[in-house]
């Protein structure tokens, strides 16, 4: 008899974005006449297509693998080191951190490397914000660090750090020791952005207490503010306490291409049991070797053109497209009079619903009135009740479209 892990049946139903695709799906059975009107600025993946230096780099990948002589069959486990040492360089270095080449891992994306990372901990006690990408939580469910779901949401065993208006939707540490905590800056869902001196508070509570900060950078590129941390390497005493994810899903439109990758300090340490401090540089080595083969070698060539200069236009270029929508939809919801956090160094907009309404009457209102699909905050937890994320990641043309539908709004409409 095959055990399962049962871990997983602890799991409450992936409700959120199934729920939208149910209740859009219903509106445009039920008003035909408006189903193709419908816009959507509820997901977080990127619309617009790959820069064309991206695609060069790629074809030139593809190419080379079709000649004996510039072929290549397995690569390095943790990534070629034309683009570790492109990254180190374009992304530290040149900025003045201190990350080596080989702390620099690359994968096939940030989701992954965030689930991954639990293999090389043991069991561990962990706080997370709440509003929360979903990710951090219920990779920890499935790998047996939690307690059952609890009614009203959430799951015993998680030291859940609210975050609201009062401390600007960005958490300061807990009171208490945990193990490992996750902090993601600029934040998905709420777009907002950690400041140094916050990052300070949490490197030196995480040294105090041997804690580990699992830092998602994965916007890190919509960060325009010069005084906004973009890395945790950017706090002194950081390379001793924190992990680092990378992704190019959202800085270069690689959400369908995969790749990103994950920094770990070789002065970066857990304990056994008995107390011997032991380096995750290496467990996370071994880690790569043993369980994958790395990233397709045609995606790191386009990865590496990332790095170079018609590549870091391109890119920095798609970014200020987002980043212009953001701006522009935080600008709609705010003239309704809605109170608006984040979409200014981040892609997301997170709008406080009116007084009494709740996320999915939003969303109802949203969709039934002007035909705009947003995502209900009470899908990222219990702090979440109350607000709705809007997504930038949309063509110009549906957020002036988008705009011109919350203009003919009034506040009161979306009670
Ligand atoms: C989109 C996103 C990522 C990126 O995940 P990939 O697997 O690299 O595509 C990571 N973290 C957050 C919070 C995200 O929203």
């Amino acid at each position: 008899m095959a055990h399962i892990n049962e871990n997983f049946l602890k799991l409450t139903a992936g409700y959120l974005f199934p729920e939208i695709a149910r209740r859009v799906e219903a509106f445009a059975k039920s008003h035909p006449e408006l189903a193709s009107r419908i816009v959507r600025c509820g997901i977080g993946d990127v619309t617009e297509p790959l820069p064309s230096a991206i695609i060069a780099a790629l074809h030139r990948g593809v190419d080379q693998m079709a000649q004996r002589e510039t072929f290549h069959g397995y690569g390095p486990p943790t990534g070629h080191a034309f683009v570790r040492a492109a990254i180190a360089e374009g992304d530290f270095q040149s900025r003045g951190l201190d990350i080596a080449d080989d702390e620099i891992f690359l994968s096939d994306g940030s989701k992954p490397d965030a689930s991954a990372v639990l293999e090389i901990l043991g069991a561990v006690t962990i706080a997370v914000t709440d509003p929360v990408y979903p990710v951090y939580v219920d990779t920890n469910v499935m790998a047996g660090n939690t307690g059952a779901a609890l009614e009203g949401g959430g799951y015993a065993g998680i030291h859940y750090l609210t975050t609201g208006p009062e401390n600007g939707f960005t958490a300061e540490p807990p009171t208490q020791p945990v193990d490992v905590a996750y902090l993601c800056s600029p934040n998905n869902p709420t777009g907002t952005v950690a400041t140094r001196e916050q990052l300070q508070r949490w490197v030196a509570w995480a040294r105090d207490c041997e804690a580990i900060i699992l830092f998602d950078a994965a916007y890190e590129s919509f960060i325009r503010d010069e005084a906004l941390p973009r890395s945790i390497y950017e706090i002194s005493g950081a390379r001793e306490c924190a992990m680092e994810f990378r992704s190019f899903s959202k800085s270069g439109g690689f959400t369908g291409l995969r790749c990103g990758y994950t920094v770990v300090p070789k002065s970066l340490h857990g304990r056994t049991r008995g107390g011997k401090k032991i380096a995750l540089h290496g467990l996370w080595s071994r880690r790569w070797s043993t369980c994958s083969n790395g990233v397709s070698y045609p995606v790191q060539c386009a990865a590496a053109a990332l790095y170079q200069e018609d590549g870091r236009a391109q890119c920095r270029a798609l970014v200020d497209g987002y980043l212009a929508n953001a701006r522009s939809l935080r600008q709609s919801c705010a003239r309704l009079g809605l109170r608006c956090f984040g979409g200014e160094n981040a892609p997301y907009v997170w709008v406080a619903c009116p007084p009494g309404v709740s996320s999915w009457e939003a969303f109802d209102t949203l969709l039934s009135r002007v035909q705009l699909v947003v995502t209900p905050g009470a899908g990222f937890g219990r702090a979440g009740e109350g607000y709705f994320r809007v997504s930038a990641f949309n063509s110009r043309a549906n957020v002036e479209e988008a705009g011109r539908r919350l203009a003919a709004l009034t506040q009161a409409a979306v009670s």
